[in-house]
């Protein structure tokens, strides 16, 4: 069996003309632009390139888009201060903090100050509460793109055995409850699981986002199973390229379905976080109830 191969620039291609499309009915019908503010603390070149890219993709969808670059020194204060700001700018639909931050600044306060309504990345406590008692809630982006990926792709979920190689608040535990909701009996698997290869064998859909380049082989999975990869790793041959979790080459002869690394989910996460804000800025144009 040779795997179908999920192409993710696809998707987003749909996506984002999608996109395009409600940006263009939000900015007639309410006479105002979607606006998407990033927060950048310091940061890396990587982190810069990922910034650049949000704003980026979301200019290429008609919303606007800042950059808000604060020094690496900033303060809890200064940063709580910022926040706070952008909670009650009104034209301000989205905001998302880049994420690591200084080791001066938790990701707590982060999550304890904004509005939830603004959280399009789905890490304020009210978004993982409302998620974790399956109400409409802000997701985690990444988490977000690998459940379009299978909605996308008509994966069925409903009493299928799916297994989650993670448990990071960004990727395995949301994702693990947005299946849950969608009737798939999930196991979360991490470091300490033992006999992974047991676990995942038997898994009518496989997500892999341990963040260990290679780590899944043909024999780890069930022959048609759709196996999701969401890890970025170095390529370990040194070539300077990137990889994903999932040994490509050997578990394509097996899987039923594939998404490449890159070109998988990677294009949809980004995308994600527009889709989110624009689910914001409509809700904020209606009547109170
Ligand atoms: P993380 O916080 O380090 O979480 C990794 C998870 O995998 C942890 O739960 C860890 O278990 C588990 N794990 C690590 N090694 C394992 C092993 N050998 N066997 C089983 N489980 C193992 O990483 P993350 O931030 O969630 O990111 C994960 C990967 O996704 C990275 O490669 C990252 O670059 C990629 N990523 C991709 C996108 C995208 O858009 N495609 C976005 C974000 C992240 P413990 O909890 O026990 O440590």
């Amino acid at each position: 069996m040779t795997a179908q191969i999920i192409d993710g620039k696809a998707l987003a291609a749909e996506l984002r003309a999608e996109l395009r499309l409600d940006v263009e009915t939000y900015i007639q019908q309410q006479h105002d632009v979607p606006t998407v503010v990033v927060v950048r603390v310091g940061g890396d070149a990587a982190s810069g390139v990922y910034t650049r890219a949000i704003l980026r993709a979301a200019e290429g969808v008609g919303m606007a888009a800042r950059l808000e670059q604060m020094p690496a020194r900033t303060s809890s204060e200064e940063l709580q201060a910022l926040l706070k700001t952008l909670n009650d700018d009104r034209p301000t639909h989205g905001i998302i903090v880049q994420m690591p931050l200084p080791g001066q600044l938790s990701q707590q306060m982060v999550a304890e100050t904004m509005l939830a309504e603004k959280d399009i990345d789905g890490i304020s406590l009210r978004s993982a509460g409302n998620l974790f008692l399956g109400l409409p809630s802000f997701l985690p982006a990444t988490a977000a793109a690998v459940v379009e990926i299978l909605e996308r792709t008509h994966t069925p979920l409903d009493g299928k055995r799916v297994v989650v190689i993670s448990r990071s608040n960004v990727v395995g535990k949301p994702l693990a409850l947005m299946l849950l909701q969608k009737n798939a009996t999930v196991s979360i698997c991490h470091s300490r699981t033992r006999d992974l290869t047991a676990l995942t064998s038997r898994a009518d859909v496989l997500v892999a986002a341990a963040g260990r380049a290679l780590m899944v082989t043909a024999a780890m999975v069930k022959p048609g199973a759709t196996v999701i990869d969401v890890g970025i790793n170095e390529n370990p041959d040194g070539s300077g390229g990137i990889v994903g979790d999932v040994d490509f080459a050997s578990v394509q002869s097996v899987a039923g379905a594939i998404t490449p690394v890159p070109g998988g989910v990677g294009p949809l996460t980004n995308l994600l976080l527009l889709k989110q804000c624009m689910q914001g800025a409509w809700l904020s144009y209606q009547p109170d109830v």
